[in-house]
């Protein structure tokens, strides 16, 4: 545990250091930065919370993943831990509630619910799990917000949980070193973002529970597509850290991060962040990215 709660020290520092350099160097984004640094300091700082018990028996009898093709536990049957996300979803409204009206308002009425023990709120996150979409819409024309504002919240919040039972599975070997798949081998959700490693090999980020694992470089993350005629990406010298790898079989794209070319430490969630320009490029030119976009806050 004690390792665990020095990591996560470790962890909050790096995060810090690599959102100072991303506000220096891109001061566009400074203040959209400032919100999304306090809110994965408050993410990070929650991972380190040990599993409650009866979710940590439900995890061991997983067996391991070896060979098969399948994800591990697929999303839906990630466990939702109603006293963590709840704690966290309260925090997480409180530091949203100096941002822009719309989600300052969300905060605040999500906050009252909250406060009011409505129990809409924990099994919206079981839909949220479930992929229910009828049921979350319904939710948010009650509370009066948006949809995707309602599902920033829910998801922010049970992130952490979902991060502590990945590494559980992680620590107990359940999940196959070898997958080579582009879905998530731990919940079958699509990746939103690629890097290359210092050794220039290509890894893959989960648009959902942000595991990440390694692939081969052409292969394109959606309709699987390994052929080289098809697939290729968009580069721009003056931003040599990035590339858009687009596929033309199902026009679709994935930014990709080049560490070796990053001026900054490299932090999944905020690259996914600071490179919105990219999405509306690869947009514009009718290339569609993951449905999950939004989950990383973009
Ligand atoms: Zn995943
Ligand atoms: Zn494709």
């Amino acid at each position: 545990m004690e390792q665990i709660r020095n990591q996560a020290v470790a962890k909050l520092k790096e995060i810090h250091e690599c959102f100072q350099d991303a506000a220096e160097q891109l001061p566009a984004y400074q203040e959209m930065l400032r919100f999304f640094e306090v809110l994965y300091e408050i993410q990070e700082s929650d991972t380190t919370s040990p599993l409650p018990h009866d979710l940590e028996q439900r995890l061991s009898s997983v067996p391991r993943q070896n060979g098969s093709s399948k994800p591990l536990i697929g999303r839906k049957n990630f466990t939702n831990d109603p006293a963590a996300t709840g704690k966290l979803l309260h925090i997480i409204c409180k530091a949203a509630s100096s941002q822009g009206s719309e989600i300052a308002h969300a905060a605040s009425v999500l906050n009252a619910s909250l406060q009011n023990d409505a129990p809409s709120i924990q099994v919206a996150f079981a839909w949220y799990l479930r992929e229910d979409d009828a049921s979350l819409r319904l939710l948010s024309q009650e509370l009066g917000m948006d949809k995707k504002i309602l599902i920033f919240f829910l998801y922010h919040s049970i992130w952490p949980s979902l991060a502590r039972q990945v590494r559980y599975l992680q620590a107990h070997d359940r999940i196959n070193p070898m997958w080579s798949s582009p879905s998530c081998p731990v919940c079958g959700s699509s990746p939103n973002l690629a890097y290359f490693s210092e050794t220039g090999k290509r890894h893959l980020v989960c648009g959902f529970c942000r595991y990440e694992w390694s692939v081969q470089r052409i292969l394109c993350p959606y309709c699987e597509n390994d052929d080289p005629e098809s697939i290729s990406y968009i580069y721009s010298e003056q931003e040599k850290a990035y590339r858009i790898y687009t596929c033309t079989q199902c026009k679709r794209y994935i930014k990709t991060v080049d560490k070796r070319q990053l001026s900054r430490k490299f932090y999944a969630p905020l690259e996914s962040l600071v490179t919105l320009h990219l999405d509306l490029q690869a947009e514009s030119m009718g290339f569609k990215g993951n449905d999950d976009l939004h989950l990383f806050g973009g």
